[in-house]
């Protein structure tokens, strides 16, 4: 669709925030444009073909807390298959690299660190001092570089950068379901039908006069109402600029930045050797380690998951880096065998991806409060969405589609008051 110059509402973004916006405003009667700077829709949901036979998400992968999640209903409308295969997680490790006495171990010290998280955050919400996740590590525990591991999978940060009432107001129901065709793809069907720019840039937001004027790399359009739905770093970074300034929100956003999670996934010759859905994990007493998907779908491959500091160095190692490190730490927990049966189909680098710069948010420690004050319309006018913007469902797309809907109910509301 070619640029309008003038819209009742404009969308910025065309993630799962924007297009649960644009969908919510269909039927308003209001004249609505999603401005989106990729030439395709989704953001941080995309499903590639690997292989002619490796769907892979390079973003989001798992309808997490699928009993609440919007995406599964959308997913039966849309007739996408749901696999509610459970993940792998917990499940006992391939092979010898994590023995089982060993990792129900792990599993033990980290189901104590949550707990002991759970109850601090209680006093913590009481005396209103937040504090960093890591305190809450027991001293000298063996385990606490793993702990940390995962916590670079689910915050996409080492747990010093994490805020404790943050981590504990996250919303987890424990049910996570896949789609067989892909995540991001679903998102794409469910954005398919919204009015669509793409290329389009923003890179300024005036709101100094009566009507918003917006300049994209497109050209310039005015709009009554906007709904900002870009990843929390390219508003800390100014990528995206109001004026006048909105110094609130930069702030917010800044206390929000997005962690990195990289994905990678290796072709798997002779598949039948290792198990369907499997999990494939070392005892590695590290923090910089992978976790590897075993034949996702039944798939011939591998798909591999990276985190925090670990991930940004293999990302900043160059394309392919991703790739090896996976190969050669599969290859250290099965056999040098294997390195023949693997090769490199794909690897996501979301740190360097200029729209995104990162992959989910978390809040800094003392940060927790900045969901709420970026969530917050200014003025009637601007309104703001995105998985950094939900209270609970942060960092997750059906969050981030929610929290679109959230700003469109705002518009609205808005527009029968003016
Ligand atoms: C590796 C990885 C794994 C993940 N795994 C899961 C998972 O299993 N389950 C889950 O629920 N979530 C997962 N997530 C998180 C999930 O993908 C995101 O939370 C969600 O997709 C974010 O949606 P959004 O609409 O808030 O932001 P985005 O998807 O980032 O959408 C924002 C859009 O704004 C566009 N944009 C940016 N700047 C501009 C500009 N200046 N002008 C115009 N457009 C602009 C971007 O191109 C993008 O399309 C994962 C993410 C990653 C990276």
């Amino acid at each position: 669709m070619s640029l309008p110059s003038s819209v009742d509402v404009a969308i910025i973004g065309a993630g799962a925030a924007g297009l649960g916006a644009a969908n919510a405003l269909k039927n308003s009667g209001l004249s609505v444009i999603v401005l989106e700077a990729r030439d395709r829709v989704g953001g941080r949901a995309h499903t590639i073909m690997a292989a002619a036979d490796v769907t892979f998400d390079l973003g989001c992968g798992w309808l997490h807390s699928a009993n609440q999640n919007s995406f599964v209903k959308i997913a039966e409308q849309l007739n996408f298959e749901i696999d509610k295969t459970l993940p792998p997680w917990r499940e006992r490790a391939y092979g010898n690299a994590f023995p089982k006495a060993e990792r129900d171990a792990f599993i033990q010290a980290l189901e104590e660190f949550y707990d002991r998280a759970e109850q601090a955050a209680e006093m913590v919400r009481k005396s209103g001092r937040d504090s960093a996740a890591n305190l809450y590590l027991e001293p000298g525990n063996r385990w606490n570089p793993m702990i940390d591991a995962i916590s670079t999978y689910i915050n996409g940060c080492e747990l010093d950068q994490v805020s404790l009432l943050d981590m504990d107001a996250y919303e987890d129901t424990n049910i996570n379901w896949r789609v067989r065709r892909g995540y991001g793809a679903l998102v794409a069907a469910y954005g398919a039908s919204c009015p669509l720019a793409f290329d389009c840039n923003v890179v300024l937001i005036d709101h100094s006069e009566k009507r918003v004027r917006i300049e994209t790399s497109q050209g310039t359009l005015t709009a009554d109402k906007v709904i900002v739905t870009v990843p929390t770093n390219l508003i800390a970074d100014e990528a995206i600029r109001f004026h006048p300034p909105l110094p609130a929100k930069v702030d917010a956003a800044r206390g929000l930045p997005l962690g990195l999670a990289d994905k990678v996934v290796v072709a798997l010759d002779e598949p039948e050797a290792l198990p369907k859905d499997g999990n494939l994990r070392g005892a590695t007493m590290r923090t910089e380690m992978g976790t590897y998907h075993l034949r996702p779908f039944g798939q011939p491959c591998i798909e591999g998951f990276f985190g925090g500091r670990y991930a940004q160095s293999l990302e900043d190692a160059g394309p392919g880096a991703l790739a090896a490190a996976s190969i050669d730490e599969i290859v250290s927990f099965l056999g040098n065998d294997f390195r023949r049966k693997l090769k490199p189909l794909a690897e996501s680098r979301w740190a360097h991806d200029p729209f995104a710069r990162g992959s989910y948010s978390h809040a800094l420690p003392g940060h927790a409060g900045d969901r709420a004050v970026l969530a917050a319309p200014v003025d009637g006018r601007l309104f703001f969405a995105g998985e950094a913007t939900s209270p609970g469902f942060f960092s997750t797309a059906h969050g981030a589609r929610d929290s679109g809907e959230r700003a469109a109910e705002e518009v609205l509301a808005s527009s029968t008051k003016g």
